[in-house]
């Protein structure tokens, strides 16, 4: 280790984006399906594409700086963000845009935890940014487990875990909205638990998967509460890094000042215009992955040695029961025949990727479980 590095780094793993990446060759096989990331499958359309290269060609000037203040974007992120969430009143000042949600949770941790004035809750198996980010920060992270029957959080040993937390004590809770990996919602028994917080305690509710599962708190979020949202997923816009916060405007206040001032490229910006107000087209593959989500489901409930979790996303989370075949194992002979899966938390988290895709899926892990 470097000298000069911290020492706590050392421990560090970082997260690996993108494992399949460059291993095309290694299995032989030249086409590989990325149901590993929870992408959407489908590309833009071309046609936008097309605006998209044109609006590059027209009013980008690369020379310059981008637009740092996001004014009318936030404001397009509002509209869109009042039209799919009843009695919302959500404006301008509520929204702040991320390179990624990911920076939105690095920088909600450096303005609640850092400086050894907090730590974050987190039930596990979920999603492991909240928890890598705060490691690089030094934060401590206090994790609970979930109930294996529908991956629900262990409610008991989440309020004790914080009641105990004193030193730094837990000043953020972080939870999915539908989970991830395991794909289920927040249950009542969950919403009423993280209603019952204390204001000093900030509740994350990561909603990254909000239009597949058409579930959201934004209506009644109270003022200790932040939604997160990406355009990585439904939005088909992963490449651009685009991410929302909403909240308080005191609490977007603070995550503008601690964003860079130039945190989103003018083409990222571009794009995101284009997709808010193509955003029904853009949309429009949700009731497909839906169903496909629920054709996969039947179909995986009919093969051998699987254990299933239902799902309000779009990808399932499943386990081998097969006492002789691990969930890496099975994750790695998924990835020889061709499909590129999450192995996490112990188990895969298989996206639901195109119809032809989907059943290549299907038959793929058919024969490896058959055999
Ligand atoms: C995919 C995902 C995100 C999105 O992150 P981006 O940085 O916006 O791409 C955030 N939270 C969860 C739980 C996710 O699965």
């Amino acid at each position: 280790m470097l000298p000069f590095v911290r020492s706590d780094l050392a421990r560090l793993t970082a997260y690996t984006p993108n494992p399949g990446h460059g291993q095309e060759t290694v299995s032989g096989v030249t086409e590989i399906d990325r149901c590993d990331a929870n992408e959407c499958s489908y590309d833009l359309p071309l046609a936008l594409k097309q605006k998209l290269a044109m609006a590059y060609w027209e009013s980008i000037e690369a020379n310059r700086y981008p637009d740092g203040s996001h004014g009318d974007l936030r404001q397009l992120i509002a509209e869109y963000v009042c039209e799919s969430a009843d009695r919302s009143h959500v404006a301008a000042e509520n929204i702040s845009i991320g390179n990624g949600s990911d920076e939105l949770i690095r920088s909600i941790l450096i303005a609640t935890c850092s400086n050894g004035e907090g730590s974050i809750l987190v039930a596990n198996p979920t999603f492991s940014m909240y928890a890598i980010l705060a490691q690089t920060l030094g934060i401590p992270v206090v994790s609970v487990e979930r109930n294996e029957t529908d991956f629900s959080i262990d409610l008991e040993a989440a309020q004790q875990a914080l009641d105990r937390s004193q030193n730094p004590p837990v000043r953020v809770v972080f939870v999915v909205h539908p989970n991830s990996p395991t794909a289920n919602p927040l249950t009542d028994a969950e919403l009423d638990w993280l209603r019952s917080l204390p204001d000093t305690v900030l509740v994350v509710v990561d909603e990254a998967y909000f239009e597949f599962s058409q579930q959201t708190v934004v209506s009644e979020r109270p003022s200790n509460w932040v939604v997160l949202r990406t355009f990585s997923k439904a939005f088909r816009l992963a490449a651009h890094r685009l991410g929302y916060a909403i909240a308080d405007p005191d609490l977007t206040a603070v995550l503008e000042k601690i964003r860079l001032p130039y945190n989103l490229p003018s083409f990222s910006q571009a794009a995101l215009r284009a997709a808010l107000l193509h955003r029904s087209e853009i949309l429009s593959t949700i009731s497909e992955i839906q169903q496909e989500r629920d054709r996969m489901w039947r179909e995986f409930s009919t093969l051998p040695h699987l254990r299933l979790w239902p799902s309000s996303s779009n990808f399932i989370y499943l386990r081998s029961t097969d006492d002789t075949l691990s969930n890496e194992a099975l994750a790695r002979k998924l990835f020889v025949a061709g499909t590129l899966v999450r192995h996490t938390g112990g188990g895969l988290r298989i996206t639901v990727g195109s119809p032809e895709e989907n059943t290549r899926t299907l038959e793929r892990l058919r024969a490896i479980l058959d055999r």
